[in-house]
Order: C-alpha cells, then structure tokens, then sequence
C-alpha cells in the first residue's frame, strides 16, 4: 500500500467519526436504490432486459478486435478522427496535441470516469489548459478541489448547506442560500459563459456503435450537447468496452441504464453523434489503460461489462456508510473494488477487503457482474500475490488451523468464553478494532454444539 493514500478502513474511520452525516449520506443512497427498485418493478421484462444486456456485453468481450475496428472504420467514413491510446498517458497527451494544435487553452467538459481515471484535468491544468467541468455535481466537487464521490452523482456526499457555502465564495451567491433552484440557477448562468466562449468540447461515451460508427452520450442537463455544439472541436474519449454491436441494442441498454442509475424511466437526454456539423472537427479517442489486461484475468473480465449506472454503489451497505471518497480510486464502490486491483495490485490491495460480501451489487447490476464474487477471488489473488498484511496473513493462516481441527476448535471456543467472562478486560481494550464502535457481547454459557449435543441426547 503507498503510503501517500490512506487505507479504506481508516479513511472510512475519518468519515465515521459525525454519526447523523453518515446516517444522512446512507439513507440518501438508499432512497436513490428504492427509486432503482420501484422504476425496475414497471418493466415485466426487466430481468429480460438484464439477460440481455449481459449477453450482448458477453459478445462484446469476445469480439473486441472485429468490433473496434468496424467502428473505427464507420467512424472514420463519417468524417470522425480516430485516435488510440495504450494507457492514460497516452490518452492525455492525445487531448493536449488536438489542443495544442489549435491553440485552445481553455476546454468545457461533459462527465467522462474515464477522464478522472486517467488523471486528466490535472494533466492538463499542469500544461497550461483550464479545464470547466459543466455537469453540475462535477462543476461543485471541481470548484471544491476534490474528485467525484460517485460516478452518477459526483457530490452526492454533500449537503445544499455545503453548496451554498461553496457557490456564495465562487459565484457570489447570497450567503446562507440553500435553495436548491436558486443555486442551480447560478451555476447554470456561471457556466453559460463558459459554453459560449469555449472552442473546444469534451465529453464522454456512454455506448459506441460498432455497426455505424456513432455514439450516444446520456446526461440529465443537456451539458454534453451544449458543449459539443457550441465548440469547433468536440473530443469524446472512451474505454474500449463501451462498444456495442447494434443500434437496436441501444434499446436494451439505455432502459436499464437510466432506471439503475437514478430510477428515471430515461435519461433526460440520450444524445446521438455521429458526424461533425460543417466546419467543426469530431475526434474519438478509445483508451485501453488496463483493459486488456483485465479482459485476461479469466475471473474478472466480466467486470469490463460495466455500464457504469453506480446501482452497485447505491446498494453497497459499505460505501453508503464509508463514501466514495474513502475508495482512494476514480471508481469507487462495489464496482471500483475489482476494477482498481487490476490498474494497481499495490497501491489498491484493501479495496476488495471493503465488502461484505453480501451479494447486494450482483443483484442490482444491470449487466449481471458476479461482483461479489469476484471481490472474494480479488481476495485470494491478492493473499497469493503477497499484497495482504502480514497480520491479516497470520491470523487467516491461524483460523484456518484452527477450523481444520474439530476438537482444537472446540478447546479454544471453550477458552474463549472462560476470558471473556474472567477477564473481560482482554477483549474489550483499545488494541481490539471490533470494540472501537461496538460492545463485545457476553459470551454464551456454552456452545451452541454442546446445546445440540445435550438437546438431542434428551
Ligand atoms: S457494476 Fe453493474 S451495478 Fe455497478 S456500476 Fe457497473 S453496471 Fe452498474
């Protein structure tokens, strides 16, 4: 683990310590998971839906090759530029050529995860370029200096109280404002300038087209098409996995997508791109960055399925009460846990540690993911590959001894019960993480196979 990024647990710690903040930030998610399950329930044919989209995705991993490139080949037919990038390196430096080589230093940009993934604005912060993020939730965390909490809703673990405060100090907004309309109504007039002077656009890629080399891009405030239109250049970037073969899979796609993001029956708006309008450029940049690796790890290429809807984060009893934040990852949650381990064995090796394992996100998924599952195989990679603490190493070895042998488990079982109840002082300390929020319970008279034994002799 690099020192520089603090753990999950302890960064979930931090988060933990104001109790009605973290009671607010869980219930809020769970509001967003009962919209998800009463829009789902209006479909008969969801789970069909869900059947489907998992089949196609399962196509699309097996033919990569002959897909990308029939997209790229339609792409360019329709007057698009095509770029390809190996890594995030490449894709940022892709981004500040096209710039460059039009002398833009100032850009509008729609959501991308892919963007935050490759470190992107910083990038190009660094080399001179502003950068305005125009999705409203993106524009707040950008103007706080602090990355999404959540892929669909990037501020979701702020408060309008912070808001207000936030936009009174940059827009000039009254002080103490917290209407939600008034708020809006602010930003929107802040960032219009901002789509009106800028040249250049960029936004993200929600579903490519193999068949005809176009793309829907999906946002709820219009933000992607104000941009796009408005710019002489608009860049779209995107991970190798968002194509798919067909338009009329779209279909499938975009039904579940909007209904397991935020329970809307569709996406405000589902804009389609396909050629640049006369005069302006059109670039696509397709990013592997780790993807074809993970396309190789038999047990986790499933993740690549991901539409990205964040249904998994909405569920995850772990991440309402740890936050986005605490997953020291572009994408957090469920999702993030087995997509991080695959760009960083090191640096994100607690990541699949940050479950239990409950099955909650492989239920919710649209695409059908097995992510729990593949978060307890993340465990043992990372045990094999030497990435788990020593302490938790030892300690798993020594259960595992111990589970292995009847009568030793019976005897420590016994024992354990007899310090509890002499010395109760050895468990409940300061050294104990189980005892930092909780009281150790009393420990039972007996066990509950001496119960059974006695029972059924009787
Ligand atoms: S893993 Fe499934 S539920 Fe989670 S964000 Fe991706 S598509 Fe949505």
């Amino acid at each position: 683990m690099s020192k520089t990024v603090m753990e999950h647990a302890d960064a979930s710690e931090v988060f933990n310590r104001d109790e009605p903040y973290v009671n607010w930030h869980d219930e809020t998610l769970w509001f967003v998971r009962q919209k998800r399950d009463k829009s789902s329930k209006q479909l008969p044919e969801w789970e069909q839906l869900r059947d489907a989209a998992s089949g196609i995705k399962h196509y699309v991993l097996s033919h990569l090759d002959e897909l990308l490139i029939s997209f790229e080949q339609k792409a360019k037919e329709n007057g698009v530029q095509v770029h390809w990038a190996a890594n995030a390196a490449e894709h940022n430096e892709i981004v500040l050529g096209l710039l460059k080589k039009h002398k833009i230093d100032k850009m509008v940009k729609s959501k991308s995860m892919l963007t935050e993934e490759c470190h992107m604005n910083e990038f190009l912060q660094k080399n001179g370029i502003e950068v305005i993020d125009t999705d409203l939730g993106e524009r707040i965390v950008q103007l706080r200096n602090e990355p999404p909490s959540h892929i669909v809703l990037p501020a979701i673990h702020l408060k309008k109280k912070d808001i207000g405060d936030l936009f009174h100090e940059h827009l000039g907004t009254d002080a103490g404002a917290t209407d939600p309309q008034y708020l809006t109504e602010a930003a929107r007039q802040h960032l219009r300038d901002k789509f009106l002077t800028r040249r250049a656009a960029l936004t993200g890629v929600n579903f490519a087209v193999a068949e005809t080399g176009g793309f829907v891009v999906s946002t709820n405030e219009g933000n992607a098409d104000m941009g796009a239109h408005l710019a002489d250049i608009h860049i779209a970037c995107m991970g190798f996995e968002k194509i798919i073969p067909k338009q009329e899979h779209l279909g499938v796609f975009l039904r579940l997508l909007a209904r397991s993001a935020t329970g809307q029956p569709i996406t405000t708006y589902s804009s389609h791109f396909k050629k640049p309008r006369e005069g302006q450029e059109m670039h696509i940049v397709i990013v592997d960055n780790g993807r074809s690796t993970q396309l190789g790890r038999k047990d986790f290429r499933n993740s690549l399925k991901c539409i990205r809807c964040g249904a998994c984060m909405n569920t995850c009893p772990v991440y309402r009460r740890s936050g986005g934040h605490s997953y020291h990852n572009a994408v957090a949650g469920p999702i993030g846990s087995i997509l991080a381990p695959n760009l960083d064995m090191t640096k994100n090796a607690d990541l699949p540690f940050a479950s239990t394992l409950c099955g909650s996100c492989s239920n919710v998924c649209p695409v059908k993911i097995d992510i729990h599952d593949q978060l307890y195989k993340w465990r043992q990679v990372l045990a094999k590959e030497g990435h788990v603490p020593k302490s938790k190493e030892i300690g798993i070895r020594a259960m595992s001894t111990m589970l292995a042998a009847p009568r030793f488990y019976q005897w420590s079982g016994r024992m354990g019960r007899t310090v509890m109840r002499a010395m109760p002082f050895m468990v409940n300390n300061a050294l104990n993480p189980w005892y930092k929020q909780r009281d150790m319970p009393e420990p039972p008279k007996e066990s509950f196979r001496d119960w059974y034994v006695r029972n059924r002799k009787n």
